[in-house]
């Protein structure tokens, strides 16, 4: 991190300006936009459909705390930012006044599986009407954390894979992830210190060619073009209801068409609906880019907890982001077989071909290594060539060369692995993953398939696939799977 105090102020300001934008927001959610026009919020109010006292936020910043507390003491770690989503909602851990108010019905039902047994990342509901912004508003965190840790300027597929499992937890459908990639590449824009306008743009146009590389996003992606355009609507063509994309839309614009922090989150407020969320969302990207000084005194003392959770982002910010760039060794670390299999995606993705360089700029090797990979390839079956000039090697759909007799056992089993693997890449359907896979290898254990699925989703495909096909979570006589089972 090349500016650790400017980063910290920016953590700072991202999480003091989503909570006070949420204590905006509270006593008007619900309340359409033209009562909001009759009556705009100026200042901290108390009453509404809570019935809460002026500066008390909600469920948005309950569920950021917890996703604080959860990274700095474990890093990503969902099984422990589930835990502490349920002891806030059972225990009222982190809320304003010792209260539960405010909860989606996604939030619920994730944290009811949760506590059921089900793997965290499996929690979330992936159904068309369950695409509300309840992992929107709490995603930002996580994109701090990746920032402070990696020094991330753009979307990357491990940068992309956490912030998809983050929000797995709760809200599992394509559109509420690609919400989270976007926001979160906005955020990583704004903290690299571009512009306002034009980080907002490099976040929303990176993030966009990211995703429509990924076939698991194609459907929904078109959804997100317009918000290349954005700093162009007008205020009739935003919307604010709960719908996470409506959300993502309002933030953006509050954030690009205003010039301070209170002009943004009461923008953000005063469109009506779901007020708090909307606010706590522009809040966190106003509070980042304008920074904490800029929130009105008289708005900080009234909101709830104001110095403690100031301390807390100062810790967040100070733990997440090293002392010194230190790479994490965890990061980019790859096996020989990752290695191979990276190859062969880029092989296959790159219908022209691609060069020994283009090979060396994608990946850690040299020559030697990616040809000992290539020729190791072949042997798997694929009909990998080459054209002389300059060295390009691109994949022949057409046929696939005979493999040629193993004699080494060891070798023999990492190159049926790699067959294996490679046709997976290739044909595997972005539905009825298992099944499909079931089919194409009917000899092959369960256990080899979820090692498989694992082994390319580390490598940032989205295999998504019911571990447990047969448990139900809401019938109460079902046994939850052992933990040790995978
Ligand atoms: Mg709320």
């Amino acid at each position: 991190m090349k500016n650790r105090e400017r980063f910290i102020k920016q953590v700072e300001g991202a999480v003091l300006g989503s909570v006070v934008g949420d204590a905006l927001g509270v006593p008007a959610e619900f309340m359409s936009r033209r009562e909001m026009q009759k009556h705009p919020v100026t200042a901290m109010r108390s009453g509404g459909a809570h019935q809460q006292p002026a500066g008390t936020w909600s469920d948005d910043t309950s569920m950021v705390l917890c996703t604080m507390d959860s990274l700095m003491e474990h890093g990503v770690d969902y099984e422990d930012q589930m835990q502490r989503f349920s002891r806030w909602l059972s225990a009222a851990e982190n809320t304003a006044h010792g209260e539960v108010f405010d909860v989606g019905i996604t939030v619920q039902k994730a944290i009811h599986c949760f506590d059921r047994g089900r793997p965290p990342v499996f929690c979330g509901d992936k159904a068309e009407n369950a695409c509300g912004n309840g992992s929107l508003m709490r995603i930002f965190p996580t994109a701090l954390y990746l920032c402070g840790q990696y020094s991330l300027e753009s979307l990357d597929h491990h940068a992309a894979e956490i912030i998809h499992n983050t929000s797995y937890c709760t809200h599992a459908h394509p559109r509420c992830l690609m919400a989270c990639g976007i926001f979160c590449n906005v955020i990583f824009a704004l903290c690299s210190g571009k512009p306002l306008q034009e980080a907002v743009q490099r976040g929303v146009s990176d993030a966009l060619a990211y995703y429509r590389r990924t076939d698991f996003f194609r459907w929904v992606y078109r959804e997100f073009t317009s918000l290349q355009s954005i700093h162009r609507w007008r205020e009739q063509e935003v919307k604010s209801s709960g719908f996470v994309l409506h959300t993502l839309q309002a933030a953006l614009w509050c954030l690009l068409t205003t010039k301070s922090y209170d002009q943004c989150v009461l923008k953000a407020v005063n469109l009506g609906e779901d007020t708090d969320t909307t606010a706590a969302v522009a809040g966190a990207l106003a509070g980042l880019w304008y920074g904490k000084e800029q929130i009105p005194p008289d708005w900080r003392c009234v909101t709830a907890h104001y110095d403690e959770i100031e301390e807390r982002a100062r810790r967040f910010a100070e733990t997440i982001v090293p002392e010194k760039n230190r790479p994490d060794p965890t990061f980019r670390k790859i096996s020989r077989i990752s290695r191979v299999l990276s190859v062969y995606h880029l092989i296959l993705h790159c219908p022209e071909g691609i060069s020994m360089e283009g090979l060396r700029l994608s990946l850690d090797g040299c020559t030697k290594t990616f040809q000992r990979d290539i020729a190791l390839l072949r042997q798997a079956g694929e009909n990998i060539r080459v054209r002389s000039k300059g060295r390009v090697y691109f994949l022949d759909q057409g046929t696939y060369a005979h493999p040629a007799p193993i004699k080494n056992r060891i070798q023999e089993r990492l190159v049926q692995k790699l067959r294996r693997l490679c046709l997976v890449m290739r044909e595997i359907p972005w539905e009825n993953c298992d099944k499909w896979y079931r089919e194409t290898f009917p000899h092959v254990s369960r256990r080899t398939m979820q090692r498989d699925f694992a082994q390319l989703n580390a490598l940032g495909y989205e295999i998504r696939y019911d571990r447990w096909p047969d448990y139900d979570p809401f019938d109460e006589d079902a046994i939850p799977p052992k933990e040790g089972r995978y």
